[in-house]
């Protein structure tokens, strides 16, 4: 044995086992390792390298009996539990007598022993580089090479209060915006100027506007070419006899939203967008062609409403225990449904309802989605009166021995779970669109009317205490729309396999941000107008009704908790892909 003590230190240890590396690496089998687990003969693996830990561990800060334990054993685990990468730096070095046969470790010391070293790990890296490529290609498809038509910077746009609009509406250069976007932006916000925003308050304060709901305004948005853009990309061109935005993308939707939602009222872009956007896409994605033919033009031209019913008054965020039951008639042309759903958007005006509803047994496994229709037998709704969103037709609705025709299954009997997740992934990023502008509308207001009220002589924005609200806000919201608009470019580059495989979590952790934003910018716009924003109408009208709508945000689509909860477990699953790399 060559050992001898460190002067500083001074831990015996062995001297550099490897230094003649280069001429051979030595490979053990797991078994070999085995054997070296007694007093004075202790071998411990460590990411695939084999450390001599005999000496040593006389040395060994955290004690010898925590290491012995893991004497010819994998100590990875254990290890990395309670050590930083400097540790191995120090002492891996000089401890480590080979590597495990086959361990990722083992190849690549192999590969720097070899006499072309620089070369061998050029041809690993490089056919490692290939495989994965292959796999994402097989997986995924090729991903869309950028668009060169992109603008980069725009001419100013808007009332340009500083904040008050996305940064490429005020001259920053951004990556992502097209001719195609800068006139689709300024179709919306004509729009909306001329046929939302002057009725929000009225509508708001009437539960919704009138009668038939929301078709006569449906129907002018799809004369006018906007209604479709609402089911994102691709433009729906074989249900709708209008053209769309030239390159139709998922920009193009989240400026049609946002440009909605500038109304400031959470009620009125959901009493327009909340059921659709939700309902109508299993239909579209997963429905029969008859189903698709019947359904999906009516709704896309405001002929006719539709809303998603998944939730139940036992079971919200717990969507694989919903109870609503579809049994097979006798004679096995009708589904019996029977149970109930809650908080349903929209659901006083539609004609159609998506349901999920339980086929089989217990769990996710035993979920089917059906389409049921006003006019059966069995359905009654009631209104529900909420906190907020007052202009969103929130429902309550009985299926009561419901006969559904068994050609109004959406897609396959039993995969309504697959269809459901599948839809929450669009639900919730047409939620951030919304949130984040709302937030910006709060901000805006706040920042114009802290500019002309004055308290003890000046304007409020001359006091630090109110600038320094309106900065935690701009900080907030500016950071919610760069991760909005990076997530929006992904889904413009991938196709809907590959989104949901990898945006999921994403877009759930999005989700919590974009509504902590929208609720912080909510109470402190409310607190900068002071009673004024206390009142309902009036110079605060926008804030206090968005402050009312800000729990319809953080909790349908999947609550702050749930998305919290998600979001981390996908990250923990990525880790353990990327892991295997
Ligand atoms: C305005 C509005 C509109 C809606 N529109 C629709 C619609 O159109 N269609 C539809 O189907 N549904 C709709 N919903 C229902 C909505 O999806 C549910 O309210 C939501 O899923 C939460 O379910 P819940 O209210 O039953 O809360 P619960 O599931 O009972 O949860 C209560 C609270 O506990 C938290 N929680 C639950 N489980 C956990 C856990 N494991 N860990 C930590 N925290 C947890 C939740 O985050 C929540 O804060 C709407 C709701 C609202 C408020």
């Amino acid at each position: 044995r060559h050992n001898h003590r460190t002067a500083h230190s001074g831990i015996r240890i062995r001297r550099d086992p490897l230094a003649k590396m280069s001429e051979e690496v030595k490979m053990y089998s797991m078994e070999e390792i085995a054997e070296h687990n007694k007093e004075g003969d202790m071998w411990v693996v460590i990411n695939g390298e084999v450390f001599d830990i005999s000496d040593f561990i006389e040395a060994h800060p955290g004690g010898q009996k925590v290491l012995a334990v893991e004497a010819g054993k994998d100590a990875t685990k254990r290890y990395e539990l309670f050590h930083g990468a400097d540790v191995m730096r120090k002492y891996g070095p000089r401890l480590r007598i080979g590597f495990v046969k086959g361990s990722k470790a083992g190849k690549a010391a192999a590969r720097a022993a070899s006499p072309n070293a620089k070369q061998a790990e050029e041809k690993y890296h490089a056919k490692r580089d290939r495989a994965i490529a292959m796999t994402l290609n097989s997986m995924f498809g090729p991903a869309r090479k950028p668009d060169t038509n992109v603008l980069v910077r725009t001419n100013p746009y808007g009332q340009l209060v500083p904040y008050g609009d996305p940064s490429w509406y005020q001259t920053l250069n951004s990556p992502y915006y097209k001719k195609t976007h800068v006139e689709w932006r300024q179709k919306c916000r004509q729009w909306m100027d001329t046929h939302i925003t002057p009725f929000v308050k009225k509508w708001n304060e009437d539960y919704g506007p009138g009668e038939d709901g929301y078709k006569h305004i449906i129907k002018q948005m799809y004369k006018d070419g906007l209604m479709p853009a609402c089911v994102g990309p691709p433009w729906p061109s074989m249900y709708v006899d209008k053209k769309g935005p030239e390159e139709f993308d998922s920009f193009h939707e989240l400026i049609f939203v946002d440009e909605m939602s500038r109304c400031g009222s959470g009620g009125v872009t959901w009493g327009i967008l909340g059921g659709i956007t939700i309902g109508l896409p299993p239909i579209i994605h997963f429905g029969s062609e008859e189903l698709k033919k019947r359904v999906v033009p009516g709704c896309l031209n405001g002929d006719k409403v539709i809303c998603l019913c998944i939730t139940e008054p036992h079971a919200g965020s717990d969507v694989a225990g919903l109870q609503t039951t579809a049994e097979k008639s006798e004679c096995g042309k009708y589904y019996i449904v029977n149970g109930s759903k809650k908080w349903i958007t929209n659901g006083i005006w539609s004609d159609y309802y998506t349901v999920a509803v339980r086929t089989g047994g217990k769990g996710p496994k035993g979920i089917s989605l059906l389409l049921i229709e006003k006019d059966m037998e069995g359905v009654s709704t009631r209104h529900m009166k909420c906190m907020g969103v007052w202009a969103s037709g929130t429902t309550y609705i009985n299926f009561d021995n419901v006969k559904v025709p068994v050609s109004n299954l959406i897609g396959k009997e039993n995969k309504g779970w697959k269809y459901v997740m599948y839809n929450f992934n669009h639900e919730r990023w047409t939620i951030i669109c919304q949130s984040l502008r709302f937030a910006r509308v709060c901000y805006e207001e706040a920042f114009k009317y802290a500019s002309r009220r004055e308290t003890f002589g000046r304007s409020l924005i001359k006091h630090q205490a109110i600038r320094m609200k309106l900065a935690e806000m701009i900080r907030k919201i500016e950071s919610t729309q760069s991760w909005l608009e990076s997530l929006t470019y992904q889904l413009t580059t991938m196709n809907k396999k590959e989104q949901n495989m990898k945006l999921g979590g994403a877009i759930a952790l999005l989700k919590t941000h974009a509504t902590k934003t929208f609720e912080f910018c909510a109470r402190e716009a409310a607190q900068i107008f002071g009673g004024a924003a206390y009142t309902r109408g009036g110079v605060g009208e926008k804030v206090e009704r968005l402050y009312r709508d800000v729990r319809a945000y953080a909790i349908p689509g999947g609550s702050e908790e749930i998305m919290m909860d998600f979001g981390s477990r996908e990250a923990v699953k990525k880790f353990e892909r990327f892991s295997r790399m």
